[in-house]
């Protein structure tokens, strides 16, 4: 393990531990990432006595460096170069039921790595002098990192009962890394899977969120809805599931259908909202689905109504209701309008009214769009995806024609105001609705000129007449 402790940090924290002879280690994520190759910048040090001091005696040996003190949780935490370290005493743990926040005493290594949450966060290398870079893993977490695969360090029941936030961690572990939850550790995530309602929801987004940004958050959302933390985190989702069959005819399965679109946008962005667009882009079909002999199933509206569920979901989610919801909310209700132009002619006029009502949403409008398209019917597949490229060269055309991105009406209400000197009336809503569905039908250009002399026309007709300056 030692070539993996190059940085000078490692040798000084050696001999400011040896200097006050007690014995640290590096523990935890960053030993995993090494094992596993992956860069990793968060480096955790246990201590087998006090953390805080251990810090306080580094930061004077590195000199003129920060050290933020946690008294309370006698932890401490200090960046080098782009590091960071975080200092704390070994500790050995104990839960009561009702929360999962433990009574903490001070342990040996052997106690602090049993309170780890699986068996491959758990490995410790040691730091001191005689016994640098040696490897300490008492429940084959390197076998774990060969296998793949995730598994709890003590009976998982006793794991994920003390706190239940690991159940959500075992299911990020598995999506970020591609691992395999271990057959004992789901079917106990089985049996305490209502205990996530003791967790705060800010906790359980941040895993979710956290899985949604893994290469591939289908294997997440699998192994949530599979275990039935769907259900209880996130129960309009869970909802998508199933399929139902009427005069022999069936619809498709909303929830493997949105997990695959929310890989396919995977591939296309790592924006965490873009990608919540792809998860709540169907996610009022089971509430619009009905059922016509003619046709079959339906889900008419199911744009409308699942832009207008995406305040209530962010909200039980604690997701930040903000202009990032409004995105969210926008595209939902967008979702399916690229589609309907690639399936019909494509006019100019259509394709103006699009952008106009995407703005600076259009490009993402029209990813999520593609990331739609899942057919087990590659022949369909390939002829939506023709029609749709013909969609994205018309918006390129139109774009470049008449630069409708971020578009402001050319005549203002100020202007109409001024020219018919009115006071705000129903007038100007008139005259300005009827500019703009002008310039997007193509009658006038997107300029203020043709806009002014139409303006003069609008008023006209109903009875107006341009005041003279
Ligand atoms: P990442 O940085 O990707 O979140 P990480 O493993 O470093 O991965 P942290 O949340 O920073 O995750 O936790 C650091 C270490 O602390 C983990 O590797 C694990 O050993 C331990 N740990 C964190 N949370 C828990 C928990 N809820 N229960 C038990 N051990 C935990």
């Amino acid at each position: 393990m030692k070539k993996h402790l190059k940085h000078p940090v490692f040798k000084i924290i050696s001999k400011v531990a040896d200097e006050m002879n007690v014995s640290a280690f590096v523990i935890g994520g960053f030993v995993r990432d090494i094992i596993l190759e992956r860069p990793s910048k968060d480096i955790d040090i246990v201590v087998l006595g006090s953390g805080i001091e251990l810090a306080n005696n580094v930061a004077k040996e590195i000199g003129n460096i920060h050290v933020t003190f946690f008294k309370n949780f006698g932890t401490a935490m200090m960046k080098f170069d782009d590091w960071e370290i975080e200092f704390v005493g070994a500790r050995k743990e104990s839960y009561r039921s009702d929360s999962r926040k433990p009574i903490v005493e001070n342990g040996t290594i052997d106690d602090d790595q049993k309170r780890r949450d699986f068996t491959i966060n758990a490995m410790a290398i040691s730091l001191n002098k005689g016994t640098y870079g040696n490897l300490i893993d008492p429940f084959n977490g390197v076998r774990d990192l060969s296998h793949r695969m995730i598994c709890t360090p003590l009976d998982p029941d006793v794991t994920y009962s003390d706190d239940p936030l690991r159940m959500m961690r075992a299911i990020r572990f598995a999506t970020q890394l591609d691992f395999v939850i271990e057959d004992i550790s789901l079917e106990s995530i089985i049996r305490n899977k209502e205990r996530i309602k003791i967790v705060s929801m800010e906790r359980i987004t941040d895993e979710l969120n956290k899985i949604i940004l893994s290469p591939q958050p289908s294997i997440g959302f699998k192994y949530l809805f599979d275990t039935g933390l769907l259900k209880i985190i996130f129960p309009e989702m869970a909802a998508l599931h199933g399929i139902d069959v009427k005069n022999g005819m069936a619809h498709k399965d909303n929830f493997y259908h949105t997990i695959q679109v929310l890989d396919n946008i995977s591939d296309m962005t790592n924006d965490l909202w873009l990608r919540w667009a792809a998860i709540l882009h169907d996610i009022a079909k089971p509430a619009t689905k009905r059922f016509d002999p003619a046709v079959g199933w339906t889900f008419h509206g199911h744009e409308d109504k699942g832009s207008r569920m995406v305040k209530h979901i962010f909200r039980n989610l604690k997701l930040p209701l903000n202009e990032k919801m409004k995105y969210v909310e926008k595209l939902v209700l967008l979702h399916l309008r690229p589609i309907v132009l690639a399936q019909s002619i494509v006019t100019d006029s259509a394709v103006r009214r699009l952008m106009m009502e995407a703005g600076e949403e259009i490009d993402d409008l029209m990813k999520l769009c593609h990331a739609d398209i899942t057919s087990k019917n590659q022949l369909k597949v390939k002829k939506y995806i023709r029609n749709f490229e013909l969609v994205r060269e018309k918006l390129k055309e139109v774009e470049e024609k008449d630069n409708l991105r971020n578009w402001q009406p050319p005549i203002t209400g100020e202007d109409i105001m001024k020219t018919f000197n009115l006071k705000p009336c129903r007038q100007i809503g008139i005259i300005k609705n009827a500019i703009r569905e002008a310039i997007l039908d193509g009658t006038i250009q997107n300029d203020y000129n043709e806009a002014f002399e139409f303006m003069l026309e609008q008023g006209k007709k109903i009875g107006l007449k341009k005041v003279q300056v």
